[in-house]
């Protein structure tokens, strides 16, 4: 009997999974496995609101690989004794894992590719799982990555893509291999009221719903915070529920200017991959680096927990905080202009707030948030390195009504109108009945401190 593990990380579904496809090829018998890392656990990655979203994608990778007459295996520990010791047990001779980006992922990698190599079996590495166009794959002439988006995405636009591959009839799993019980959502705590379902099918559902009524006015309404108008497909592209490939594909055939900015912002996705793959420091060293004496925790202790509260003072921020602590999830708008007031209107080290954002965010990536927090801190890729999102007038464009700030800060629901984003210019209310804080800043000032800072004055 010829046997292949395959390693599930993240990329946890069964349509278009190409190192699934190829574990299977010529007929071979499979073991479908998930180790719950324990390096993973003690990184401080694995927290409530992600751990609850990776049960749910777990029972539904299960409950798939059921229908097609498989299971999933699930083990806990050290990923390279794990897959070694299920390697030798079921004596697989070949081990496949879709290509990952994250320092940590090139040493898991390259430790199981050691392990095995020692025992006689093979590591095969699958491109084009977590990313539609795999890092590398395009290049500038004079360097290994691209570090301005739009040249990059030229490029990555006329590269062809591989056809999505459906998902395998049949799965068969050699008998007896031993599994713990999956983990489940409602065993973990600590988790956001209103955190999303997780799992292939809640995806694909997702994206067929998103690709009918969402996506054709996508353009025009991505930036509108009450309307949330975006896809909300981050979780499940984060854990691979759904592959980049197929949304691609199928966003492409949806056609019109939705469609492409829709793939647009994907491609933002590979971007950043593409970038850590080159520079894996950069998820905590400045991409490049402005020689910021950032404040910090010891130095704006207070000012870093009312940002971290929504207490601002500046409802526009304070509403995208308090979002993102009820869903662990917050719109893109708001991730900019939190950002861009930690980062520069506070003058704190982005490296807190992107430790918060991961703290919370389900769809939190080390690519995507620590390099958008570079570029919004201005220390990464943004060719505007010092530009400063102005939190009034971010919440007078993209929020003009404030119904998404009524929403979030309910000691303002009795403020209508745009004068909700500045409460504190408020004529015939009683102010201090709002309960709502001061500014804990003048804008002035922060960008007078952040100018300063920067050489610019
Ligand atoms: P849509 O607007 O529907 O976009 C579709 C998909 O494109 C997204 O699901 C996402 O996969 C990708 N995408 C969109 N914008 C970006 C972007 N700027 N960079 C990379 N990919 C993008 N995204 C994450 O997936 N994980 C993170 O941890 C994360 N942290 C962020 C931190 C900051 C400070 C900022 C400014 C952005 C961050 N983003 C992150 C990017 C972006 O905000 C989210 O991907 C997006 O809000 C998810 O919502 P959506 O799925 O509705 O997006």
């Amino acid at each position: 009997m010829n046997v292949s593990v395959v390693l599930f990380t993240s990329d946890l579904r069964l349509h278009d999974q190409p190192a699934l496809r190829a574990a299977l090829e010529g007929g071979r018998h499979v073991v479908p496995l998930f180790v719950r890392d324990r390096a993973v656990e003690r990184s401080g990655f694995a927290v409530p609101n992600r751990l609850a979203f990776l049960a749910d994608c777990l029972r539904d990778l299960d409950a798939g690989l059921r229908e097609r007459g498989g299971r999933l295996i699930v083990r806990s520990g050290d990923v390279v004794e794990e897959v070694c010791g299920v390697a030798a047990e079921t004596d697989a001779d070949e081990v496949h894992l879709a290509a990952d980006v994250s320092a940590y992922a090139h040493r898991r990698e390259e430790g199981l590719r050691r392990a095995l190599e020692a025992a006689g079996r093979r590591l095969f590495v699958h491109d084009t799982v977590t990313a539609a166009v795999a890092p590398g794959t395009v290049a500038p002439a004079a360097s290994g990555h691209f570090a301005v988006f739009t040249p990059y995405y030229r490029q990555w636009s006329r590269q062809p893509l591989r056809e999505p591959l459906d998902a395998p009839r049949a799965v068969r799993v050699p008998d007896g291999v031993g599994s713990e019980e999956l983990p489940v959502r409602s065993a973990v705590t600590g988790v956001s009221e209103g955190l999303a379902e997780g799992g292939e099918r809640a995806a694909r559902e997702r994206l067929t719903g998103w690709l009918r009524a969402g996506v054709a006015a996508y353009e025009d309404r991505h930036d509108d915070l009450a309307g949330d108008a975006t896809s909300r497909l981050s979780p499940h592209l984060h854990f691979g529920a759904l592959s980049p490939v197929e949304a691609v594909h199928r966003a492409r055939r949806a056609g019109g200017p939705g469609g492409e900015a829709f793939v647009r912002q994907l491609a933002w996705r590979d971007f950043h991959r593409q970038v850590l793959a080159a520079r894996p420091e950069a998820a905590s060293a400045d991409y490049r680096t402005k020689h910021d004496r950032w404040r910090t925790e010891r130095t704006a202790g207070d000012d870093i927990e009312a940002w971290r509260e929504g207490r601002t003072g500046y409802p526009i921020v304070d509403a995208a905080m308090r979002q993102l602590r009820h869903e662990g999830w917050m719109h893109n708008r708001g991730r900019l202009l939190t950002a861009s007031f930690l980062a520069k209107t506070l003058y704190v080290d982005w490296r807190v707030g992107a430790r918060h954002f991961l703290d919370l965010l389900v769809d939190g990536d080390v690519a995507n948030n620590q390099l958008n927090w570079q570029w919004m801190a201005g220390t990464g890729t943004d060719t505007r390195p010092n530009r400063v999102l102005n939190p009034v007038t971010q919440g007078r464009r993209h929020d003009p009504d404030g119904v998404y700030v009524r929403r979030w800060v309910p000691e303002l629901s009795g403020v209508s109108g745009p004068a909700v984003h500045e409460p504190w210019k408020l004529r015939g209310l009683d102010r201090a009945a709002l309960d709502y804080p001061d500014p804990i800043v003048e804008l002035s000032e922060g960008l007078a401190r952040f100018k300063r800072a920067r050489g610019q004055e």
